[in-house]
């Protein structure tokens, strides 16, 4: 913060499929920005290249034993650079006192504190980590006006959306002149895959995306659609609107990134080729515009925009998701708990892809949720929702494994 004329920069999760296309864009720009500190789990390598690179004043292993071991990576390489370790050494990173921007790109639950904390701290905070606002909404709009923190959408269509709000629009507010919004969806990579078939798809295909190269587990979500049903909560609270303002479409092109509908009858769409380069520009820079190294859209190419209606038989998640947020309360906490679990257990091939929808669906029927959304409420429903989708895994897997269910 000292220099107001270069920003500094966070990422959280800077080994990722979003940290790394923020590197890219911030690598476009010296002049503009500064990467003050970087975060990874467990990829020790990676960071360490990045750090070579970018030259962060910190650098944060979650994990104890891989922050030791980059540690000695960079004393070796004669680097400045402070390593830490762990949830503390996650919030320092988010708060330090030079960083202007965090990027929130860790994946799933695991993002919620340190990106609350950016938030608290009254960073700007360029939101691609959806679950937190999942899970609890309504401590993040409460805590950024609190703050006056900017919340930022980095997720395609959020960002797209925020583009089409009207002048002045803040996230976490409402726009009385907005009729509904339209989510766009691509289909993911089993858009056409008849309903027979989906029981026995591999984690190797539900991760090949038409459109986009994406982390293991949205690429997961974005296969039974549950990315879409996230992303239909997530615009709830950043847009102000309730489910029912929201129309899901299946777009196979994704080229258009999300539509909003004004009481007028006026749409207003934004549109680009598929590459998360523009929403992290667009959000960085806001309410600047910078180079992102997108290539421009070339509608005759495109050719065509096409749109049908999403599935309910085929991708039931969707429709849990819809009922979660239609219930409110820690319900979506609990929906996105549930998620996280079965997307890991079918990675691990310990359950099938129509399993998902399955341990959603059990977990969400049989735990009670509660009305209370304060962060607490929050993060034990979360505990408990993963202990029950964790045991209905343990109790079907085997059965499920021999295909007897
Ligand atoms: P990814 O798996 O490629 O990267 C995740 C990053 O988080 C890595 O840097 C990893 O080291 C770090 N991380 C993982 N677990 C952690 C933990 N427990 N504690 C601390 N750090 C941890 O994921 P991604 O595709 O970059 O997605 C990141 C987030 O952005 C997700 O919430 C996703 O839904 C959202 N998002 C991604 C895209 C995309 O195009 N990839 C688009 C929209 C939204
Ligand atoms: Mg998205």
């Amino acid at each position: 913060r000292s220099d107001r004329s270069i920003r500094g920069v966070t990422i959280l999760g800077s080994t990722g499929s979003i940290g790394i296309n923020t590197l890219d864009v911030l690598a476009r720009h010296p002049g503009k920005y500064r990467v003050v500190a970087l975060t990874a789990n467990t990829q020790v390598d990676r960071l360490f290249e990045q750090c070579r690179h970018f030259l962060p004043r910190q650098a944060v292993m979650l994990d104890p034993r891989a922050a030791g071991q980059l540690a000695e990576k960079i004393r070796a390489a004669g680097l400045d650079i402070e390593v830490l370790s762990g949830a503390e050494g996650l919030n320092a990173a988010a708060t330090h006192p030079q960083t202007h921007t965090v990027v929130a790109a860790i994946v799933g639950a695991a993002g919620l504190l340190p990106t609350l904390t950016a938030v608290r701290a009254g960073r700007r905070v360029l939101l691609a980590n959806k679950e937190p606002l999942v899970m609890s909404g309504q401590v993040f709009i409460e805590e950024a006006q609190r703050a006056n923190a900017e919340l930022l959408p980095v997720d395609s269509e959020h960002n797209a959306i925020f583009q089409c709000m009207p002048d002045g629009f803040r996230a976490g507010t409402a726009a009385s002149a907005v009729r509904r919004i339209f989510l766009t969806c691509s289909g993911g990579p089993f858009r056409a895959t008849p309903a027979e078939a989906l029981a026995a798809v591999t984690p190797e295909q539900a991760c090949a995306h038409p459109n986009w190269v994406m982390g293991r587990k949205i690429s997961v979500d974005s296969a039974t659609l549950m990315n879409k049903g996230l992303e239909l909560i997530e615009a709830c609270w950043l847009f102000g609107v309730t489910p029912d303002q929201v129309e899901i479409v299946i777009h196979p092109q994704s080229v258009i990134h999300s539509l909003v509908e004004y009481v007028d009858g006026s749409v207003l769409a934004q549109l680009g080729n598929p590459d998360m380069r523009t929403p992290i520009a667009h959000a960085l820079a806001w309410p600047e515009r910078i180079e992102s190294g997108v290539r421009s859209l070339n509608l005759l190419e495109v050719g065509r925009l096409d749109f049908s209606a999403p599935d309910l038989e085929r991708f039931p998640c969707l429709r849990l998701a819809y009922e979660a947020a239609r219930a409110g309360g820690t319900m979506p906490a609990i929906l996105n708990a549930a998620n996280e679990v079965a997307v890991q257990a079918f990675l691990d091939r310990r359950i099938g892809f129509t399993d998902i929808p399955r341990v959603i669906g059990h977990t969400l029927s049989n735990l009670p949720a509660s009305r209370e959304t304060s962060l607490d409420a929050v993060l034990s429903d979360d505990r408990r929702a993963r202990r029950m989708a964790d045991d209905f895994i343990a109790a079907q897997a085997p059965r499920i494994k021999q295909g007897v269910t």
